[in-house]
């Protein structure tokens, strides 16, 4: 399959997509009971791209149903490892089969640059089942050191029912974060992705079914947060909440358990995350770069997004320079184009948030350049790269997160005056370094409260490294092999002899 190159043969591709739009379950696609739709738009261009079916409760229990029979059943929690294997990889290799088609959802859906949906979103999906499968049939029970005539076996079981509850930011890639864990480690799951972008995810699921997952095993719900996910949350059949999303919805979820089942919930929630620059940083223009692309890339819709920038006073004037001009230079644009730098925001209601934000910090923060919406081909939800210099630390764009290319600068005079300004946050997600000095790089990155601290680059990530943060940040940990803990209890086997 040849690669689309041109905005041209995007297009072609993207006006051959029928979104499926109706909810997944038992391996079937089918209306909502009440027939409610919501309408999903493309923010680039404002066209209706499908209604998409809103499950209320009863559509939400009908799906938790599923999952438990298919749970009960043993077909995919009791199956071989070996099974469970094969299914998942053969699941890596479809997506990438079908990466365009997802790539193209995800990108009209919420407005993210296809090259970036398809050179990183979708291959790390891909990876991500891939990872998990190859890891489930490597990880062995114990044998506990007990008294002789005693046996105590421990081993790991699946939950049963997992709820995923994702956001928009991130479509496939946030509801696979879940996915790939969950089901290697045998549970059931129903997915409810953001309102603002399901389309990716029922394809997916729709996909799992042909790599030869059980029906039942994974159901899609789409719908409204306060319904469709509320349900989620408060169904009694259901053994955990894998959320993703902002802080308050977090706490929602962490109130729903205790007003039903005493669910397990795993909140992964916001960021405001500090980017550190020191004067003995060794290469200025990557800091610089790598500044810019830690916050305007996907947008500034970026849980991680090092949304402020720490600068040694010393080379403050020169930084500032110096980012003005990197930040021209992600000017948004049709994010089918390969050109573009940045795409669209996700919806209007967003893009007003965001600026909202500008106009507050217009009076107490000194705008470098942006600051505007901008329109591609007379239309979209489009916002220039924004950079303050000044910020106030005790001020709302510095202490709130603004998702979207809102950079704010503020210097700093020692390295302990960096820290407290790092950490001055409730949140704990991602921190950056940039500095030469391999014992600075250390007892900064000692200091910071961050889930993860890239030093000489920034946001780095991968599927063998734990992800997720401190505060309200949330708890829990998405990736690599820790994360297979969330989804499995202990059980202990106690055999006398
Ligand atoms: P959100 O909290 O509004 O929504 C997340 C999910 O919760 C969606 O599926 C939504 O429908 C659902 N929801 C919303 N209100 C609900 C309610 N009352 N009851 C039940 N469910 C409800 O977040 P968002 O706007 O979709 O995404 C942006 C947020 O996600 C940002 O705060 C970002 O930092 C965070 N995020 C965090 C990570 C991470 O790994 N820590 C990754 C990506 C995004």
């Amino acid at each position: 399959m040849t690669e689309p190159s041109t905005l041209a043969e995007w297009q072609q591709r993207a006006a051959a997509i029928e979104p499926r739009s109706d909810l997944y379950i038992h391996g079937k696609f089918s209306p909502a009971e009440s027939g409610g739709t919501f309408e999903s738009i493309n923010p680039a261009t404002g066209d209706l791209l499908t209604h998409v079916a809103s499950a209320g409760p009863v559509d939400v229990d009908k799906a938790v149903r599923s999952a438990r029979s298919a749970f009960n059943s043993r077909q995919w929690s009791g199956a071989s490892p070996a099974h469970r294997k094969s299914v998942l990889q053969r699941l890596s290799s479809l997506i990438l089969d079908n990466r365009h088609e997802l790539a193209l959802l995800d990108s009209m859906d919420m407005g993210k640059l296809v090259t970036d949906a398809l050179t990183i979103d979708v291959p790390s999906a891909a990876e991500l089942f891939a990872f998990y499968g190859e890891a489930l049939d490597k990880i062995s029970g114990e044998v506990a050191p007990t008294e002789p005539g005693n046996l105590a076996l421990v081993t790991r079981e699946p939950l049963g029912v997992v709820g995923a509850v994702t956001p928009w930011n991130f479509p496939l890639d946030m509801a696979v974060w879940k996915l790939a864990p969950a089901l290697a480690a045998g549970n059931s799951v129903v997915l409810k992705p953001a309102e603002q972008a399901s389309l990716s995810a029922l394809r997916l699921a729709e996909v799992a079914t042909e790599a030869g997952l059980p029906d039942g095993v994974l159901n899609v719900v789409t719908g409204p947060g306060e319904i469709t996910g509320k349900a989620l949350g408060l169904h009694p059949d259901v053994d955990c909440i894998a959320f993703t999303g902002s802080t308050a919805v977090g706490k929602l979820f962490l109130r729903y358990a205790s007003e039903s089942n005493l669910k397990q919930v795993w909140p992964e929630c916001g960021g405001k995350s500090p980017n550190l620059i020191f004067a003995d940083c060794a290469d200025l223009d990557a800091a610089v770069a790598a500044a810019c692309g830690g916050i305007f890339a996907n947008q500034g819709e970026v849980c991680s997004a090092n949304s402020r920038l720490l600068v040694d006073r010393s080379i403050h004037d020169e930084v500032l320079t110096k980012i003005t001009a990197a930040a021209r230079e992600y000017a948004p644009g049709d994010p089918l184009d390969p050109a573009s730098r940045m795409g669209a925001m996700v919806n209007e209601d967003h893009i007003q948030q965001v600026l909202s934000f500008i106009e507050e910090a217009r009076n107490s923060a000194r705008l470098l350049t942006g600051g505007a919406r901008t329109y591609v081909d007379g239309r979209g939800c489009f916002l220039e790269p924004t950079v303050f210099a000044d910020v106030d630390p005790a001020s709302r764009i510095a202490k709130e997160e603004i998702f979207g290319p809102v950079l704010c600068i503020t210097p700093f005079d020692s390295e302990a005056h960096a820290i407290e300004l790092a950490n001055d946050s409730v949140y704990g997600l991602a921190a950056s370094v940039w500095t030469a000095d391999l014992s600075r790089s250390l007892r900064v990155s000692a200091a910071l409260r961050a889930g993860t601290v890239s030093v000489n680059t920034v946001d780095a990530l991968s599927a063998q490294t734990p992800f997720g943060g401190f505060g309200q940040s949330g708890f829990g940990r998405d990736l690599s092999l820790h994360a297979l803990d969330k989804y499995s209890g202990l059980k202990t086997t106690w055999i006398k002899h």
